[in-house]
């Protein structure tokens, strides 16, 4: 080895080893010799070195040796950039021969040695001449025994004598290592982890610590933290006699580290080498600025520090770990801010199937609310409320959902559907209550009458049997799960407290009810960015009225339903304002989707005419006569508020006296109140003039003044086109990116889930766009409306409401844009807290 070549370099606190090309392990390694700790000496081969190696180029061994000094043992592990990204095993035991293994004998004993030797005919066996494991089946349990037999099987396989030469084995080794970095089923499996082509593989060569031999010997793994909890507390195993991650194998008789009532310790069996164990992971920890699990051989009672790994840890532990690094001054809050991913936080807020759990997969669907449930499976939404009356968990079956549903939504654990996508009513309900929801699994096929599902692979779950879905992975799974509690403790909070600290983009809340208002409360959204009031008329009772309002035909007929929605609205507002304690509030005005809102069977005609007095077939032909073809591109949104106005001037009415109401005796109230489905400005100016209006008269009515502001929901694409002319009018733009998206694409938001994942497979998208804001098309539209409205109106306030604005990558897009605030789904507000905050780091 030549002093200065940096591709084989011995690991030294100065030596020219970083992790891009020498990989994380020899990179780490380098840190531990920095800070004096006692790793054994170590040789890392740059991913030059080894790609070389791959393609027959063998370093000099001689060379490579001579640091080892005489008849040393090695062990080669790999090292890639990132540890994630895997590689070949290690392989222990390197330069043990007849002769050494005599030499040995004398100093550790027979059986120890013969152990050592045993082990690297086997593990070369199998890694490096790649033999079949099960020539050595017979082998013998005892070493002194075991040996010959495995040698003699060795040599019998391939007819040649067992490899006496070190420098041969080690040549062997390097290359077996290198060339399976190089393989195909290798190649496709770190990319699966995100691993680039040409990722590197570098190896380390190492003297090898003996876990087996006199005095206290043997090997293990600490850690100062609970990788599932992320509390402080220490955690491994150690097994005497032992080498490698041994102590971790199932079934071996490892002793716990620490002293603890359910068996022996290695504090107890040997408590200086446990110390020093502890401290120099404690150690690490301070200097590395990460919790990391030391990889530890004790070899006569001298410890020696193999290596030294991330901890592994779920997302819970991830928030825990990141806190108390900065609590305790290792690392600044910007960068505990940085190690934790935002959708992980998604973990925490939800119960989740436990990842290390067995599963059993009935069937896949697009995860549209995340968390998990259990519960029997029910086919209507009164079986449901039938089911929560009994105390029974209950998972609600439907084609799709619609307001009917949305009792049995609330008393069900979760939802699958066969129809919709990520902004379908199921999707968009269950996010806003955090209500575990999969849709558009349509390889399921529903048989809704015979009440029973048959999954892709033909297995039937009827009504009543038990089933999972898991809403974060889009999984229907069978039976009951195991679940893990969500987690929003101490630790989140103060990740939440720093991410609002730094963030520069306000995070507001889509709420529609009260409860939702109280939960976007809980996670600190600034306001409510949107409150669809139609979802207001959710709730059986209600959604009647809602339907006479639609069914109304003469104008006294509809003053009589305005009559009585007026005070269902007032309270409805005025109980927004109270729960959001002065926090903004935008109200957008009624935009219903008739087809939503109307009974599609018989059963529900026949209900309806009961209910309004009507005969049947009357009701049947005026639900014909409502029906559109295309009813999200129909009577939607300004186009109602404009041919029938009368609705408008209700709802603001009810805003302007909750607004009274509420400014009595708390801070003034300033409402916004937003004008859905905007394509021309002459829509705004007719609405304007109608709202300013009713304030006037609500100012003359009650002597009593206040302000509100309006604005315009951008979500057709011409409004986005016209946003020059339409600002001027307003006080803010949101802009509304699932109509947006549907309109730009000319996709159904409730039908293209069908055929979405095909699309992605393919890659005619990257991604769902109703779930990743595209950026190319969306996006350029929202620049351009953006633009558009700020050059005419400076003040005009921009943000976005669509179901994007809980992704982080459509925040950052949004932040670029110059947006003031991004409002999401309720339980999406931390996600999109800590995303926001990230971005300013
Ligand atoms: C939108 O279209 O983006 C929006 C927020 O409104 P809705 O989802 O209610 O159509
Ligand atoms: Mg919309």
């Amino acid at each position: 080895m030549q002093q200065d070549d940096p591709d084989i370099t011995l690991i030294t606190p100065t030596s020219p080893v970083h992790a891009n090309t020498h990989g994380g392990r020899a990179k780490c390694l380098q840190r531990l010799a920095r800070l004096d700790l006692p790793v054994p000496r170590t040789i890392a081969l740059s991913f030059k070195a080894v790609h070389g190696i791959a393609a027959g180029e063998l370093p000099d061994m001689a060379a490579l040796l001579a640091p080892f000094g005489e008849a040393p043992l090695l062990c080669v592990r790999p090292s890639s950039e990132d540890p994630d990204w895997g590689g070949p095993g290690a392989v222990l035991n390197i330069g043990i021969n007849d002769a050494r293994f005599i030499e040995l004998s004398d100093k550790i004993g027979k059986r120890a040695a013969a152990e050592i030797y045993l082990r690297f005919v086997q593990s070369y066996a199998v890694h490096v001449a790649r033999l079949d494991p099960d020539i050595f089946d017979d082998v013998s349990e005892d070493p002194s025994i075991g040996l010959g037999q495995a040698l003699r099987a060795y040599e019998d396989e391939t007819e040649e004598e067992f490899p006496q030469d070190p420098a041969v084995q080690l040549t062997e080794v390097l290359r077996s290592m290198a060339r399976a970095w190089e393989g195909t089923t290798a190649r496709l499996l770190r990319q699966a982890k995100g691993a680039p082509a040409d990722a590197g593989l570098g190896l380390v060569v190492q003297e090898l610590a003996l876990g087996l031999g006199e005095g206290e010997c043997g090997s293990g793994v600490m850690q100062l933290v609970n990788s599932q909890t992320g509390a402080r507390q220490i955690t491994g195993r150690y097994l005497s006699q032992s080498q490698g991650r041994d102590a971790l194998q199932r079934g071996a008789d490892a002793l716990y580290l620490e002293r603890d009532p359910r068996g022996p310790s290695l504090e107890e069996l040997a408590p200086d080498a446990f110390a020093h164990v502890k401290a120099y992971a404690a150690l690490m920890r301070e200097k590395l600025r990460e919790d990391m699990q030391a990889e530890f051989t004790i070899e006569n009672g001298k410890v020696w520090l193999l290596d030294g790994l991330r901890v592994a840890r779920n997302a819970r532990a991830a928030v825990s770990i990141a806190v108390a690094l900065a609590e305790d001054g290792i690392i600044s809050h910007e960068e505990a801010l940085m190690r934790v991913e935002p959708r992980a936080l998604n973990e925490l807020l939800h119960r989740q199937v436990d990842p290390d759990a067995e599963r059993d997969v009935l069937a896949r669907g697009i995860a549209a609310s995340p968390g998990a449930a259990s519960g029997r499976v029910v086919f209507s939404a009164a079986d449901a409320q039938a089911a929560q009356a009994r105390g029974e968990a209950c998972i609600l079956v439907r084609r799709e959902t619609s307001p009917e549903d949305i009792r049995g939504m609330h008393a069900a654990a979760g939802v699958l559907t066969e129809r919709g996508g990520m902004t379908s009513h199921a999707a968009v309900i269950g996010r806003g209550i955090g209500l575990p929801c999969v849709v558009g699994a349509s390889d399921i096929h529903f048989q809704p009458r015979r009440k029973q599902l048959t999954m892709p692979d033909g297995r039937v779950v009827k009504a009543g049997e038990m089933i999972t879905i898991d809403g974060t992975n889009g999984l229907v799974l069978a039976g009951e799960a195991p679940l893990l509690e969500a987690a929003r403790d101490g630790s989140f909070q103060t990740l939440m407290s720093w991410a609002d600290n730094v963030r520069d983009i306000a995070v507001r809340a889509n709420a529609d009810t009260p409860a939702d208002a109280e939960v976007a409360r809980n996670f600190k959204a600034r306001g409510i960015g949107l409150c669809r009031t139609e979802h207001m008329f959710f709730e059986a009772d209600r959604l009647t009225v809602m339907r006479e309002m639609i069914f109304a035909d003469a104008s006294e007929d509809r003053a009589a339903v305005l009559e009585r929605l007026l005070p269902m609205q007032r309270a409805d507002f005025t109980d927004l304002f109270r729960i959001m304690q002065g926090q903004p509030v935008c109200i957008r005005l009624f935009d219903p989707p008739l087809h939503e809102f109307l009974p599609t069977d018989r059963a529900g005609h026949l209900q309806l005419a009961e209910a309004l007095d009507l005969p049947l077939s009357d009701v049947t032909r005026r639900v014909e006569a409502l029906g559109e073809y295309n009813p999200m591109l129909g009577m939607r949104g300004v186009r109602l508020g404009i041919t029938v106005p009368e609705i408008y001037d209700m709802q603001a009415r009810a805003i302007f006296e909750a607004t009274l109401e509420s400014s009595k005796d708390g801070a003034p109230v300033v409402p916004e109140i937003m004008i859905p489905l905007v394509s021309a400005r002459r829509e705004v100016e007719l609405v304007k003039t109608r709202i300013d209006a009713v304030a006037a008269a609500v100012r003359n009515e009650t002597g009593r003044d206040f302000a509100y502001r309006l604005g315009v929901m951008v979500e057709t694409p011409r409004a986005a086109l016209r946003a020059g002319e339409i600002a001027p009018l307003v006080s803010f733009l949101s802009f509304g990116t699932n109509d947006l998206t549907q309109m730009t694409y000319g996709l159904s938001r409730d039908d293209a889930g069908r055929f979405m994942s095909n699309y992605v497979q393919q890659g005619v998208y990257p991604e769902d766009p109703f779930h990743s804001l595209d950026i190319d098309g969306v996006g350029e539209l929202l620049r351009i409306g953006a633009e558009r409205g700020r050059a005419a109106n400076p003040d005009v306030v921009l943000s976005i409401c669509g179901e994007h604005g809980g992704n982080p990558e459509s925040i950052a897009f949004c932040r670029d844009a110059g947006f003031t605030y991004v409002s999401c789904s309720p339980f999406r507000v931390p996600v999109a807290r800590l995303a926001a905050a990230q971005l300013t780091v």
